[in-house]
């Protein structure tokens, strides 16, 4: 297994296209792989705007060529591809790297979507998408994937909310809030992957085990607990949200 190195601090030098010294990696890396040049070109311009480098890659075996030899800081894939579907790619990506992966989908590909998010993609855009949105999703990505790069802590805050991973406790403004070892292993999941939409056969398979993966009306069940236990709305979350269709997101901010 491949890791990729570091994501690399951002810097206001070199902000035009690929690295030029790659004895200096000092600026986060970006590739895209998709075939359409106007959204390659938009993503390009709202990326490069933030000092991010970016590299195109029009197919999905370019794409991989240049993941593999430009080993950059993560990738955003675009599920319509000429030569290959995004979502073999998400999964052949996965046997080697555990490189952040954004999707960009249409609305029609919406089971595609599901399955490349099955298949280890971390994110997804539906087009069509704004700037705001894209910046968004691409510095929470970057900053789990530094989290996962040893600057992780064991207490995870959101809200009024301190979960302690290492000593599996709960805080809510200071007072420990009680949850049941299924509520705990569901909001460990939605901590671990903060940021993330984690998909409903994603949830069920890592809580539940592997057989429960069509019951969803566990997941809603559950997740109406934690949301009572831990928003300040319930009914109005700001922290555990629901992704229609797909699964769910813990937003820390
Ligand atoms: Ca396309």
């Amino acid at each position: 297994m491949l890791h990729h190195p570091p994501a690399r601090r951002r810097t206001t030098s070199h902000s035009r296209g690929t690295r030029v010294n790659e004895g200096a990696p000092t600026q986060t890396t970006i590739i895209i792989i998709e075939d359409e040049p106007h959204i390659r070109r938009f993503v390009r311009t709202a990326l490069e705007a933030e000092q991010y480098a970016v590299v195109e890659a029009e197919t999905g075996a370019r794409g991989l060529i240049d993941v593999a030899t430009r080993r950059p800081d993560l990738v955003i894939v675009d599920l319509g591809l000429p030569d290959c579907n995004g979502t073999d790619l998400v999964r052949d990506l996965r046997t080697w790297s555990q490189l952040p992966v954004l999707i960009l989908s249409a609305r029609v590909d919406e089971n595609d979507k599901v399955a490349a998010l099955d298949a280890g993609a971390d994110d997804y855009l539906t087009k069509p998408f704004g700037i705001p949105e894209l910046l968004a999703r691409v510095r929470a990505l970057l900053r789990r994937s530094l989290r996962q790069h040893g600057e992780e802590s064991p207490i995870i805050r959101f809200g009024t909310v301190e979960v302690n991973l290492a000593q599996r406790q709960v805080n809510r403004a200071g007072k420990t809030v009680h949850l049941t070892a299924i509520e705990y292993r569901l909001l460990a999941q939605l901590v671990a992957n903060a940021g993330r939409v984690l998909t409903h056969r994603t949830l069920l398979r890592d809580v539940w085990g592997p057989n429960q993966s069509d019951n969803t009306h566990y997941l809603r069940v559950y997740m109406s607990n934690l949301r009572r236990k831990l928003e300040q709305n319930p009914n109005v979350p700001h922290h555990i949200l629901t992704e229609s269709g797909v699964g769910y997101r813990l937003v820390l901010s």
